[in-house]
């Protein structure tokens, strides 16, 4: 299989680093095709703008996802946007390598998911959830953290970790069709010793070893809702 790995981590030699490089060699230990999409390595540029569009359907008025469709087949798109979708489309599973900032994903990751997921080919119309334009294409979720694992979770702290993660689980991936397997975590990384997080770099592998044995998260399927998407049948009270 294809494998993309998007990596954010401003530093080369930190653990999250560690987490992609591992990944890299055990995939490509497996046989599968391995990329790198190494955010702050290549100094990817995050800032959705006009400046994404070399001509425009409309230069008077920004709507960047209109722009999107219409540049895209137009061959109107920022080469290096262009560049990372290819990528995205070639890959059959993409890994989504980065420290949580702030409960989310760092600005640079969010950039590329505004500027590279483009409307009219990833979702658009009634294109998203099971009838995404990257239907077909495996997402897992790759992420180190600072907090302790019971400080996350029903009545923890923090509460359940899916909830933060909700904006990139279900709002971004599932969105645009992917199957979206459940996100490894390597907790409190920064605080525990060289052997714990040797730990972590293990069941990583044993997890990425086991790769066809997961069960995706379950999101909404289109045929569930009516024209309108209105539920069909309502939840069970
Ligand atoms: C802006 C910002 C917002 C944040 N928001 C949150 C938040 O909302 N919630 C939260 O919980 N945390 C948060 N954090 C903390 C952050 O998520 C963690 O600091 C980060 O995930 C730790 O991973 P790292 O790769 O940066 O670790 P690093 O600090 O790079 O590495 C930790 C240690 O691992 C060592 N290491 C490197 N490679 C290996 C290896 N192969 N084997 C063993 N050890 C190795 C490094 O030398 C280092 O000593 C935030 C941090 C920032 C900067």
């Amino acid at each position: 299989m294809n494998v993309l790995i998007v990596h954010a981590h401003p530093e080369p030699q930190s653990f999250t680093s560690a987490l992609r490089d591992l990944a890299a060699e055990t995939l490509q230990g497996q046989g599968h095709q391995v990329l790198v999409s190494d955010l702050y390595a290549m100094k990817f540029n995050p800032v959705a703008s006009a400046e994404d569009f070399s001509e425009r359907a409309n230069p008077d008025y920004l709507v960047y996802a209109l722009e999107q469709r219409e540049g895209v087949k137009a061959g109107r798109i920022a080469a290096d946007i262009q560049t990372e979708l290819d990528k995205l489309l070639w890959a059959d599973l993409v890994i989504f390598n980065f420290p949580l900032y702030w409960f989310s994903v760092p600005a640079m990751l969010k950039g590329w998911i505004d500027r590279v997921l483009v409307s009219g080919v990833c979702y658009g119309g009634k294109r998203f959830y099971d009838q995404g334009g990257l239907a077909g294409k495996k997402a897992l979720v790759t992420l180190t953290l600072g907090g302790r694992d019971h400080m996350f979770g029903e009545g923890a702290i923090h509460g359940p970790l899916e909830d933060m993660l909700r904006p990139l689980l279900r709002g971004t991936l599932a969105y645009v069709g992917m199957e979206v397997l459940p996100p490894f975590v390597a907790w409190h990384v920064p605080y525990i010793s060289y052997e714990a997080r040797q730990d972590f770099l293990r069941s990583y592998q044993a997890r990425l070893q086991g790769l066809e044995q997961d069960v995706a998260l379950e999101f909404p399927r289109l045929e569930q809702f009516d024209e309108r998407l209105y539920p069909l049948q309502r939840p069970a009270q």
